[in-house]
């Protein structure tokens, strides 16, 4: 049996990451990355589903003891992705979508090349920002805030490997797109070895 893919999707605030992924877990070949934060949980939230909230002392500790498979300082807040629950998917064959910023993702892809980098983009800035201001439900700071970071990250962009727009009402498609980004990934030679022995052996 393959082992399963590692799908790193970034993308800013008002990209749909939430909704698009959300399509991606419907298939049932995927599996999403609960990550460890030190960030307070917000009211949407629910420890251990969003995130296993943690102590910075217990963060640090794992850090030390190997158990994170990469991790970041953002806003002030640690964010890492357990290594132990990302290797046991893996090896059940699943597909883990790890929902991380960028630079988790360049540490990943130092790791494991062969992980997917897809950046997630709302079809421009524009549209972005009204996005935000559409939901009409943080103050004009927070907004302005999040914007900002967004040049932020994607001064990272070349790093990644693909990039997939989420244009207004059509996050399904953006998740077929993701879709048939790993169903080509997992037709490459790389994911394929020994094709030849294996033909004549069947
Ligand atoms: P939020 O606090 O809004 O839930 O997340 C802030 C940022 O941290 C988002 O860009 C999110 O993708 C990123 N993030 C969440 N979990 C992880 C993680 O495990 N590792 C890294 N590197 N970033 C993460």
């Amino acid at each position: 049996m393959k082992k399963g893919l590692m799908l790193i999707i970034s993308g800013p605030a008002g990209s749909g990451k939430g909704t698009v992924n959300r399509h991606l877990l419907a298939t049932g070949d995927f599996v999403y990355s609960i990550s460890a934060t030190t960030r307070a949980p917000r009211p949407e939230d629910t420890d251990g589903v969003t995130y296993h909230f943690i102590s910075r002392e217990e963060f640090i500790s794992r850090i030390e003891s190997g158990g994170m498979l990469e991790y970041t300082e953002y806003c002030g807040n640690f964010y890492g992705t357990p290594r132990k629950e990302a290797e046991a998917v893996l090896e059940s064959g699943k597909n883990l979508i790890l929902e991380i910023e960028v630079d988790g993702a360049r540490q990943i892809k130092e790791k494991y090349p062969e992980a997917i980098l897809i950046m997630l983009l709302p079809p421009s800035f524009k549209v972005q920002e009204s996005r935000l201001r559409g939901r009409g439900t943080e103050p004009e700071e927070k907004i302005l805030e999040r914007l900002a970071r967004t040049k932020e990250e994607l001064r990272f962009v070349d790093s990644y490997d693909y990039v997939v727009y989420n244009y207004d009402g059509c996050d399904r498609e953006a998740a077929d797109k993701i879709l048939a980004i790993v169903s080509a990934k997992n037709s490459s030679l790389p994911r394929n070895p020994s094709v030849m022995e294996k033909y004549f052996e069947a």
